[in-house]
């Protein structure tokens, strides 16, 4: 064995390249999110699922409008995993996000605000019951809605207007809380609530 100096490294070199962030959906089969809301407020987009994946819909020229494929709003926000920390962009759809909307007009902000989206059903698109804690939770996270937008730029592979510090990295699948099959997309199948 020889005496030479070990090459210590403060960082694996692979550090910071890892996309935080995951997409989730509702999972079905009775999943279960559970997690803490840290923007705040939920941002939506017009959104077209083909090729077994969700492209958002653009105002110009889109491939999917002339290709005469529906249009589908689905509204997403930034959040915590209660049981582990994960972080969450989480997509709703047009009926769930009323609820959001209508707590996010009651309370001026979702930030720290505790949600659970339980599909009961078993099938795909089985109904999404959404509560809220009573209480809020003090979060050091914040993700303003410009961020969060440039975070589904990010996942959608969508050129962003700012200089980001994000890593252009494919987000990693993300597992279920309860059963079911992963629930990211780009890829997965549509699951809509
Ligand atoms: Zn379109």
């Amino acid at each position: 064995m020889s005496n030479g100096s070990l090459d210590w490294q403060a960082c694996p070199r692979k550090a910071g390249k890892v996309f935080p962030w995951a997409l989730v959906r509702t999972p079905k089969g009775g999943g279960v999110i559970e997690a803490t809301i840290v923007s705040p407020a939920m941002v939506g987009c017009w959104t077209h699922f083909y090729d077994g994946r969700t492209y958002p819909h653009k105002i110009d020229d889109c491939p999917a409008c002339a290709g005469n494929m529906k249009r589908e709003w689905h509204g997403y926000f930034a959040a915590l995993r209660e049981s582990n920390g994960q972080k969450l962009i989480i997509e709703v759809t047009e009926r769930v996000g009323g609820f959001i909307e209508h707590w996010q007009s009651q309370h001026r902000t979702l930030r720290g605000s505790r949600i659970r989206l339980h599909r009961a059903g078993k099938a795909a698109h089985s109904k999404i019951h959404v509560d809220f804690h009573r209480e809020l939770v003090e979060t050091i996270l914040h993700v303003p809605s410009q961020e969060l937008k440039e975070i589904l730029c990010h996942i959608w592979k969508q050129p962003t207007l700012l200089a980001s510090s994000i890593e252009i990295e494919p987000p990693r699948i993300a597992e279920p809380e309860t059963g079911g099959p992963p629930i990211i997309f780009p890829g997965s199948d549509r699951a809509a609530g």
